[in-house]
């Protein structure tokens, strides 16, 4: 029978193997239309509906039960001209992908009339069977239920790829003990504590501020590979990530991808995911091949941080059920391929006023460049004292092979300003001091804006590097994986944020209190600030061994591996943050913490599962194959009588076969053993740094060392997993 590989690669070049897209569509055609907008919602709703629907969204108000059937009714009427028959609660549970469970709109009633019925209790709760999903032990000492609750700050949608059109309610998830068990309802409290923080400060600079909101454009990179070869590599169907596999001859090093055009199947299925995405109101901007062969990346114009983090969540699901309708497979793992560049999820962060202002832009006038200046190191001094906390916020099992691998951040913390801010930073620190008066404040005032405008033209300082640099008008934190739900780092920087504006607030009144003008006790603060920070600022190559030592000297922590950088979550400092900010109660700390370090241990014990099964079942048997082939072949030349010399090469090959084999297998058992022993200790955190240090670390690199020897001395027709060189270059 012709192997998997085989098959893969033969059927590659049957023509037909392309799916056509029309289009391009107008954008501004499609945008939206599936999405109950309040336009849409202005069409479908009485005034008193949609006034009540408005007050929500902005979170004035609750919405009462008979308007909550109202609205029920107008959504079900909307999505029935769209040819919906179902609804689901859309949510975000722990498990990092999202969840939904479709009811139809169709019932019977008592007398057997079959009806169409959404009504408002249909919309405003639900109860999934929430023993399916992580909960991190709240569940077994509280309440063995949870229920979805609709959240109105986020539109319906209907999803309509693959089969059927769905409504999609978006929800939170939370336990019958009120414990929250989603992404999204801690991300909504960090905005909450960040938006009463943030306005606080900018009555410092401008009364007519009334709310801050935080912003967030992703940029997200994914790999496309044919499906074929997918389903060909039990690996990346159960993981995805290539366990095995030698580094192709040709791999990342000529950088043609980078800049070549988009091959025609890829360019057709983005052009369709962007289609279905502009249908549910993604607003997504650029298109482009990355660095590595087969990476891509698209990144939306930014939005609001809870709306930003809905698409984003949308849009990988989007992406998944696109690429199979192509007989594509979007690979979104951190590590997909050993050897090349990684895939991470860049999340672009500023925070803006409701007056249409830009908290991290540089101002046009000296007056507005001290409140960016307020901002701009507030953040800093928040990253410097929680970056242990943002460390946990990115870590995973996935992206412990990105971080410190040698295209991504390294796991230390450091921030990125550019040399202008730099600059800026160091006259602070150096002028204002002991007599510093009005004057001095005046001129400094002057000064400093005369040299922060120059860093908007400044676009060639550029770190790639940093894992949390400026970019002239946002902070980018370039260290969050690609599977990441950017609601988790997002909670995290809103959180630190929101308590050092609520520090610097009072930091600065105390000042003020005893007899220090406003501008001055602030210029004082931020000195004070940048002067505790500065350790944290790093302009050089965050890749080198030199930062390694040198962030040591400086104290900043370096935390490889997630079961370890997860200790943060549960801090008292991370308690009290959380806690104090109505963002997170200890409970559910704990319970998250859980959570991570489970679903590492899972992820960890599901790869090392695959790596035996493959070691045993795929790669054994072509070398047996391989190996009694050349027994064979020396057999019948020794028997015709030809000397030793004339088979010495076979002989040799076969000897490294056997090498090879046996290692493999030896380790593989080992690690075995090494998970039975794991497997029996009870704490979850020793036993994920068990996973971690006694079979990741310990075996994984060494059995792949052998596994991928094999695939180079195997005979090309026995291997049986697809090689690196067919995912990475055959569509
Ligand atoms: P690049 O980083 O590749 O130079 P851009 O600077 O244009 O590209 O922006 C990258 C991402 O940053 C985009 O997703 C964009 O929407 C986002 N972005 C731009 N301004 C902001 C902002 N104020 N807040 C949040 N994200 C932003
Ligand atoms: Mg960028």
């Amino acid at each position: 029978m012709e192997s998997l590989r085989f098959k893969a690669i033969n059927d590659l070049t049957t023509p037909g193997n392309g799916l056509d897209v029309e289009g391009p569509t107008k954008i501004t055609g499609i945008f939206g239309e599936n999405v109950f907008t309040l336009k849409t919602a202005r069409e479908f709703l009485s005034d008193e509906a949609y006034k009540s629907l408005n007050a929500s969204i902005k979170g004035a108000k609750k919405i009462d039960r008979a308007m909550a059937n109202q609205i029920a009714a107008g959504l079900r009427q909307w999505a029935e001209t769209k040819g919906v028959t179902h609804y689901t609660h859309w949510f975000q549970p722990l498990t990092g992908t999202t969840a939904e469970k479709h009811d139809s709109f169709f019932t019977l009633k008592g007398d057997g009339t079959a009806l169409e019925i959404f009504d408002g209790d249909a919309l405003i709760q639900q109860e999934p069977d929430a023993s399916s999903f992580p909960s991190g032990g709240i569940r077994a000492t509280f309440e063995a239920r949870g229920y979805t609750a609709w959240d109105p700050s986020s539109p319906a949608f209907i999803m309509e790829i693959g089969q059927g059109k769905t409504l999609c309610i978006p929800t939170i998830f939370v336990s019958y003990t009120g414990e929250t068990l989603d992404y999204k309802a801690p991300l909504l409290k960090s905005l909450e504590a960040l938006n009463k923080a943030a306005v606080e400060v900018c009555h410092y600079f401008d009364k007519n501020v009334t709310k801050v909101n935080a912003t967030l454009g992703w940029e997200q990179e994914y790999f496309v590979i044919d499906e074929a070869f997918f389903n060909a590599r039990p690996d990346l169907v159960l993981g995805g990530r290539t366990v095995f596999g030698h580094s192709p001859a040709k791999g990342q090093q000529l950088e043609d991808h980078y800049f070549g055009a988009i091959p025609d199947r890829i360019y057709a299925f983005m052009r369709d995911f962007e289609q279905e995405s502009y249908k549910l109101g993604i607003p997504l901007r650029t298109r482009h091949n990355e660095v590595a062969p087969a990476q891509f990346e698209c990144a939306p114009i930014f939005e609001e941080v809870s709306v930003a983090v809905d698409h984003n969540t949308l849009l990988m699901d989007v992406m998944d059920r696109v690429a199979r309708r192509h007989k594509l497979r979007a690979l979104l793992h951190e590590k997909p391929f050993a050897g090349i560049n990684g895939s991470g999820k860049h999340n672009n962060w500023s925070m803006a006023t409701d007056t249409g202002i830009n908290l991290l832009a540089p101002g046009k006038t000296p007056k507005t460049n001290l409140m960016f200046l307020t901002f701009f190191v507030n953040t800093i001094k928040a990253v410097f004292d929680y970056s242990d906390l943002m460390r946990a916020s990115i870590a995973s099992a996935g992206n412990d092979f990105r971080l410190g691998a040698n295209e991504a951040p390294p796991a230390i913390i450091s921030v990125f300003i550019g040399q202008y801010l730099y600059k800026v930073l160091n006259d602070v620190k150096e002028r204002v001091g002991g007599k510093f008066d009005e004057q001095d404040e005046a001129i400094l005032k002057l000064d400093l804006h005369r040299s922060i405008p120059e860093l908007l033209l400044d676009n060639t300082d550029r770190n790639r590097t940093s894992p949390f640099a400026f970019t002239g008008n946002k902070f980018e934190f370039r260290a969050v994986g690609s599977t990441a739900n950017c609601a988790n780092p997002m909670t995290t920087l809103n959180s630190i944020m929101a308590e050092t504006l609520k520090k610097f607030k009072k930091d600065v009144d105390t000042l003020i209190e005893k007899g220090e003008k406003k501008e001055i006790a602030i210029m004082h603060v931020i000195r004070e600030y940048i002067v505790a920070s500065e350790k944290v600022l790093f302009e050089g190559d965050g890749y080198s061994e030199e930062w390694h030592q040198e962030a040591e000297k400086r104290g900043l922590p370096n935390v490889r591996t997630t079961p370890k950088a997860l200790d943060a979550m549960v801090t008292d400092k991370a308690k009290h943050l959380f806690e104090s900010n109505s963002v997170l109660t200890h409970v559910e700390l704990e319970a998250r913490h859980e959570i991570e370090l489970e679903k590492y241990i899972k992820k960890v014990q599901i790869e090392a599962r695959v790596m035996g099964e493959l070691a045993t079942s795929h790669i054994l048997p072509a070398a047996i194959k391989y190996q009694n082939e050349l027994i064979t072949n020396i057999k019948g030349l020794k028997e015709i009588g030809l000397k030793d010399d004339s088979y010495a090469n076979q002989k040799q090959i076969l000897t490294k076969v056997s090498e090879h084999v046996n290692k493999m297998a030896e380790l593989v058992e080992k690690m075995i053993e090494a998970r039975k022993k794991a497997n029996v200790i009870s704490n979850t955190r020793e036993k994920a740094i068990a996973y971690c240090d006694t079979i990741k670390e310990a075996y994984f690199d060494q059995i792949r060392y052998h596994a991928d020897k094999l695939e180079l001395l195997v005979g090309d027709e026995y291997w049986l997993l697809p090689k690196y060189r067919e995912m990475l270059f055959l569509r």
